[in-house]
């Protein structure tokens, strides 16, 4: 069976923007908007080198919200995947949620089993690309990443500032992940230690 390194998309791959109009921070609406973050390239190359498959697993539901339009979630996917590749990297899989239960846009106005926290789309990509999700990472920045990770069985890392934002809701939520790093690269880099002891 293969493993894997599933991992959030935004705030983990590209830089999360802040909509100075609505003043939120929030996933890019617009291809223009979309920017890597620095040090990917070296995490996905190390992660292929270690034997992983990376898999993208990402609520989206910008588009359920009219945040934007189907169109610009698409060209917005697009830009990444040609961002990765300029740097000769790439995904080995790519899964959305696009749905939210509370959505504007009917078309993807659903409670369904993809969103994180729940663990769907970790499962249905482990599925689809023959991973076992128990031997097997997950890379986040919200708690939510945390909660998914752990109901899939995957050892999970969070990323954030050493400050620990989310210390208080790891209390509430009592949910903790296994590790902590400062970005990708931090975190692909203790998988490593990890897998270098283990032997
Ligand atoms: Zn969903």
């Amino acid at each position: 069976m293969n493993r894997g390194i599933f991992l959030d998309r935004d705030g983990v791959i590209n830089q999360i923007v802040y909509h100075q109009d609505m003043g939120i921070l929030d996933t890019p609406f617009h291809p223009s908007q979309f920017e890597l973050l620095p040090g990917v390239d070296k995490a996905l190359t190390k992660i292929n080198r270690l034997g992983f498959k990376a898999v993208l697993v990402s609520n989206q539901p910008g588009v359920a919200k009219r945040h934007l339009s189907l169109k610009n979630f698409w060209k917005i996917d697009q830009k990444m995947n040609k961002e990765l590749a300029k740097k000769k990297v790439s995904l080995d899989g790519v899964y959305y949620c696009l749905h939210h239960p509370q959505g504007g846009d009917k078309r993807f106005k659903k409670i369904c089993n993809c969103r994180k926290p729940k663990p769907g789309l970790i499962l249905k990509a482990s599925k689809e690309m023959g991973i076992d999700p128990k031997s097997s990472y997950l890379i986040g920045d919200s708690l939510t990443d945390i909660q998914a990770g752990k109901s899939a069985g995957c050892t999970t890392f969070l990323l954030g500032n050493h400050k620990c934002d989310l210390c208080k809701l790891m209390e509430e939520k009592k949910t903790r992940p296994d590790f902590m790093a400062e970005n990708l690269y931090q975190a692909v880099k203790l998988i490593e230690n990890i897998e270098t002891k283990r032997g």
